[in-house]
């Protein structure tokens, strides 16, 4: 038995025609019939066919039919190899069969090869920035896309004359850019070998922006037909990158994950909004702010080290599909921010956000099969909701609390109309967003009439100050420390014991959080929970959720008082700037006086 060869051999025959009679003598064959059978052809073409496969053979040459039929033929290396038989009706002449054979294993192979070049271009294309576009001939749609996460995402496909009327029907080409637009098309449309077209056109965020774009394409042809014209998009100055030599600093890196940590990431926002507000640069900017759903729950159900890989998870595949088309950074310990600095619309932000859920569920979920990722965000728009990066973290920050609000694993972009009021007030059961339950005008009002009434009644009109802060200003408890040994002093509120801050001040990467102005905010207290774990547990069995730490030096620069304004059980705290400053002033304005009095005793 001549054995049955699978394997691929050097240099196969692709392949084959070959003409025979209706009683099967071979006539006459291309080079390549005869490389492939070689001496054999002076058999009858059936005695070639593999035994099993002769009907399949006879079926092919004697039915009408014009398929390919898969058998098995004997070929010059005397083994039998599969191959795609097919009759050619077209080329018969009378009383003759033409055969076309092709090898399948060659085929495979060339196949793999092309596959692996098909990869290998989409992985090109998923680092450009540019867009693609494609115009086929035969059903004149044009396709406008790009590449994320090892796939296209379409951001146009229509027919040509219609997308072009579009175009121009929404405002998105004005004036003198319609006639180039308008030539482009006919361009595309008539299959010019290649063309280059600049103009300026708000089509690539649906007219919230206006892009100078410069469209580059070339026709593919088959012989003398059109087939396809395909080609680039490119924006031309104005964009804004993320600096790759911020990454490259360990000073700003997260151990864990690589990216930024938070002192880095929010410089590196903040810099990057001066910029655009310097540039005066009409694009948009998204503010992401992310945070890992029920996430102490993973770490109770699957263990730290796998919690650990969540987070560090998150953040690969943050970098994966953001790269350097944003701004990247863990601010917590499960919370991170992006500042998208090349995203064209809401729905490119949307597309991206939803690659990263679902590429990193699909990882995890390969690790822990009964774990689902889920993720909250809130985003928030440069410059439509605000231009400084406070305004717009809160804003963020409030959307995404909302996402957590209705049910998690969403993320919500920031619009006024449908969360404003909800940011603005904060959701009252449960979290507070913002703090803003007062005007920032009422709180003006509040701290001036304090500081009449410290002034008026000295330390006596603390207490009475400090009650009514909490309850203005919901904080549900205060802690003073003071002294050399900074023991605690007084306390208001529905402490257990007092959290033993007074440890932490001779601690000098505790200090490290405190501002110039000795401010130190924790919105979360899990933010402590990678770097202080010691002081982290003993505020979790305080049930103290979120603080807010003023210290106060003295002449020689040396910590006298610290205060802490803290945020008990769910009622998680996010200091906004008007709450933080009506607190410094007030805190400020006791240690003057108290500096004036020292004065006046010596
Ligand atoms: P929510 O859906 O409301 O966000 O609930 P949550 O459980 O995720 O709550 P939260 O964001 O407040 O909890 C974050 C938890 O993350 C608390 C802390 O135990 C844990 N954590 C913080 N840093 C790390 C870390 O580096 N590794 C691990 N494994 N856990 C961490
Ligand atoms: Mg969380």
């Amino acid at each position: 038995m001549i054995p049955v060869s699978l394997r691929h051999e050097d240099s196969e025959v692709l392949e084959a025609n070959c003409t025979i009679t209706k009683d099967y003598q071979i006539i006459s064959g291309d080079e390549s019939f005869y490389r492939m059978i070689g001496e054999n052809t002076m058999f009858l073409m059936n005695k070639l066919i593999y035994p099993d496969d002769l009907n399949i053979f006879e079926e092919c040459i004697f039915s009408d039919k014009n398929n390919f039929v898969l058998l098995r033929i004997h070929t010059a290396k005397e083994v039998f190899r599969w191959v795609l038989m097919k009759r050619r009706f077209e080329a018969d002449e009378p009383g003759r069969i033409e055969l076309q054979i092709k090898d399948v294993i060659t085929q495979n192979d060339k196949f793999e090869l092309y596959y692996n070049n098909v990869r290998k271009y989409r992985v090109f294309m998923n680092q450009m920035k540019q867009r693609f576009f494609e115009y086929d001939f035969k059903t004149k749609i044009i396709t406008i896309y790009f590449y994320v996460n090892g796939h296209s995402e379409i951001l146009e496909k229509d027919m040509l004359s219609e997308w072009q009327k579009r175009v121009i029907r929404m405002g998105f080409v004005e004036g003198e850019n319609i006639e180039r637009f308008n030539r482009m098309c006919d361009d595309i449309e008539n299959g010019i070998d290649s063309f280059s077209s600049t103009f300026q056109s708000s089509f690539m965020s649906r007219g919230t922006r206006t892009d100078l774009l410069n469209f580059r394409g070339e026709t593919m042809r088959e012989g003398s037909i059109n087939m396809l014209v395909v080609g680039l998009i490119d924006e031309i100055g104005g964009r804004i990158d993320a600096q790759p030599v911020l990454y490259d600093n360990d000073v700003n890196k997260d151990s864990a994950t690589g990216l930024l940590n938070k002192k880095a990431v929010t410089e590196a926002v903040i810099d990057a909004l001066a910029e655009a507000d310097t540039l005066n640069d009409r694009r948009t900017l998204y503010l992401a702010v992310m945070d890992i759903d029920d996430f102490k729950n993973v770490n109770d159900t699957y263990g730290h080290y796998f919690g650990d890989e969540v987070i560090a998870g998150f953040a690969a595949e943050l970098r994966k599909n953001i790269g350097d088309k944003g701004i990247i950074g863990r601010i917590g310990g499960d919370e991170f921010i992006c500042l998208f600095t090349d995203c064209h619309s809401e729905d490119d932000v949307r597309i991206y956000l939803k690659a990263i859920r679902k590429g990193l569920s699909f990882s995890l979920a390969e690790k822990q099969p009964g774990y689902e990722f889920g993720a909250s965000i809130g985003v928030a728009k440069y410059p439509q909701d605000g231009t400084v990066y406070e305004e717009l973290f809160r804003i963020a920050d409030g959307c995404l609390y909302i996402a957590k609000e209705k049910g998690k694993n969403r993320y919500i972009i920031y619009d006024e109309k449908l969360h404003g009021k909800a940011i603005a007030e904060g959701i009252k059961n449960g979290h507070i967003i913002g703090g803003d339950f007062m005007k920032p005008y009422e709180k003006g009002n509040m701290t001036a009439d304090m500081i009449a009434r410290i002034v008026k009644d000295g330390r006596n009109a603390i207490d009475s100050v400090f009650t009514e802060l909490m309850d203005k200003m919901h904080i549900q408890g205060i802690c003073v420390y003071a002294g050399d040994d900074m023991a605690c002093v007084k306390k208001y509120g529905k402490y257990g014991n007092h959290p033993q801050y007074a440890a932490l001040m001779g601690n000098d990467k505790y200090l490290s959080l405190f501002n110039e102005n000795g401010i130190n905010v924790i919105n979360n207290i899990t933010s402590l929970a990678m770097d202080f774990y010691d002081i982290y547990k003993m505020l979790i069995e305080e049930k103290i959720c979120s603080s807010l730490q003023i210290g106060v030096k003295d002449a020689d620069g040396v910590y006298k008082w610290l205060i802490c304004f803290d945020t008990f059980g769910d009622h998680k705290r996010k200091w906004s700037h008007d709450d933080i400053m009506s607190i410094y002033i007030l805190i400020k304005t006791i240690a003057k006086l108290d500096e004036i009095n020292d004065e006046k005793n010596l």
